[in-house]
């Protein structure tokens, strides 16, 4: 089955059981200034879980555009995590609950992608014997394949508010997939036990002094991966194999000049340019810019890292944007928004990749030199100072830095880097101070003028006392 194909059947199977099938939201969450992206299907329904907002159905179902920046640094290291994927979800708000999330979970994992029963695991957080009593009295999944879990992966919560227990679906893709280690199970880090659902029970409000009480309308949100379900039903070794990224994927390797699936290496520079050229991409569709702030320096520091390993992969001209618009044209048939704005997409991308490029040899240099000079002298790390320089001067984002440092075993002062960049914010402020000051005098030179006309400056030919 196809990533479109597996996208169609999951919001046609949840349009026949009563949803409505709403568009995907914009990756920049609308009215939410407390989060930078939307990294989850909930998210633009919160307003419908805490009770701010009414919904207009109490059933719909949702392919989301999703970013999640904190998984950056495992994006190739892992057959399953991105930056930008697709989300599938159902929801319910105040309508079914517990018994029907599960039992259309398991209709739809079984049924509709025929995933085999006997792989598939399930875990309940701690104390939620209800789901355990439907998962395996109702549904009939045995007690060994039922994994009770903590807080920290099976309770969804976000500070005060609605929460709840979470159930996942897992998927055992066999015993070669795994790390090899005796206690690898369910939850484990490596690509063994694939986490592709999770269903979240919104049941509990939380209040300021952490207690939980029962919520009258209870809720349902769930989450799949739609590359991660495409990875299994193809049978392929990562999310980057499926046919959502295989051209992408041999795109760019044709234009690098180099070729997957032959060398570790540069299949991990391919999957990271793959994997934030989307990201940016839609991203820039959603009317994020690059800047040095916030949203913009996220999206920044994406194409800066994509753009630093293509030039690992010897790539020196610019060529993110063209893969950018390999990905407009793999990805608008579901997303028609990129075609649309292919022209703006294109420009942004070239713009900040040309501006990068012409910095990046520099600072290359520059920290090169620095990492020399630190391991010369015995230092473990470069300084807050010099990191500071390199994203001031040459527009190296501090992870940048970090990474490079890393890769050659030195640490960077981040607290120096704090200090620096707050030195320099405090600078900014006072001559910000200064310029209002001067234009609060211009503007009292400009009402005497107004007031009382042009002066002519006669001191040149005449002093004060003669002219009396
Ligand atoms: P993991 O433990 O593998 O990092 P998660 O528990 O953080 O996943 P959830 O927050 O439960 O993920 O998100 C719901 C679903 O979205 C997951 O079950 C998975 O299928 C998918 N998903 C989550 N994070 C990513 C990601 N970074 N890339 C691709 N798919 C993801
Ligand atoms: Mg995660
Ligand atoms: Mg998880
Ligand atoms: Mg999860």
């Amino acid at each position: 089955m196809s990533g479109s194909e597996i996208r169609e059947r999951y919001l046609g199977f949840f349009e026949s059981k009563g949803h409505k099938r709403l568009p995907s939201a914009s990756l920049i969450p609308a009215n939410d200034p407390s989060i930078l992206w939307t990294a989850a299907g909930m998210v633009p329904f919160k307003p419908y879980f805490t009770g701010a907002a009414k919904p207009e159905v109490r059933r719909a179902t949702t392919c989301q555009k999703c970013l999640r920046t904190p998984d950056i640094e495992s994006v190739g290291r892992t057959a399953r995590h991105h930056t930008f994927f697709e989300m599938l979800g159902n929801f319910s708000f105040g309508d079914y609950f517990k018994r029907e999330a599960i039992s259309w979970a398991w209709e739809f994992v079984t049924k509709q992608l025929e995933l085999p029963q006997d792989k598939l695991w399930i875990t309940i957080y701690l104390d939620d014997d209800e789901a355990f009593d439907i998962w395996h009295r109702e549904i009939g999944v045995p007690e060994s394949r039922i994994v009770r879990m903590g807080k920290d992966t099976n309770f969804w919560e976000i500070g005060v508010g609605p929460c709840g227990p979470c159930s996942e679906i897992y998927i055992d893709l066999g015993e070669e997939r795994g790390c090899g280690s005796p206690e690898c199970s369910v939850g484990c880090d490596c690509d063994r036990y694939l986490e592709i659902w999770n269903l979240v029970f919104i049941q509990f409000f939380r209040d300021e002094g952490g207690n939980y009480s029962p919520l009258e309308n209870k809720g349902i949100d769930t989450g799949m991966g739609l590359e991660r379900v495409a990875s299994v039903l193809q049978n392929v070794p990562s999310n980057f194999d499926t046919d959502i990224f295989r051209e992408i994927m041999d795109f760019t390797a044709g234009e690098i000049g180099v070729k997957y699936g032959t060398d570790k290496d540069t299949d991990l520079g391919l999957k990271v340019i793959a994997d934030h050229c989307r990201a940016v991409t839609f991203a820039v569709s959603d009317g994020a810019l690059p800047s040095n702030e916030g949203r913009g320096y996220v999206l920044r520091r994406l194409l800066r890292r994509a753009v630093r390993f293509g030039r690992l992969l010897g790539e020196t001209e610019p060529f993110l944007f063209k893969v950018a618009g390999a990905i407009i044209r793999q990805m608008s048939p579901a997303y028609p928004e990129l075609e649309k704005n292919s022209e703006h997409i294109l420009k942004v991308i070239s713009t900040e990749e040309a501006r990068f490029g012409e910095t990046l040899s520099q600072g290359t240099e520059i920290l090169n030199r620095l990492v020399q000079e630190a391991k010369a002298a015995g230092g473990t790390e470069i300084t807050g100072s010099d990191a500071f320089k390199l994203y001031d001067t040459y527009g190296f984002p501090l992870e940048l830095t970090m990474e490079i440092a890393e890769e050659n075993g030195l640490g960077v002062d981040q607290d120096g880097f704090a200090a620096a960049m707050e030195e320099q914010r405090r600078r900014a402020r006072s001559a910000r101070q200064e310029t209002e000051y001067l234009s609060e005098t211009g503007a009292l030179f400009k009402e005497v003028r107004d007031k009382y006309g042009e002066t002519v400056f006669v001191g040149y030919g005449t002093l004060e006392a003669e002219g009396r």
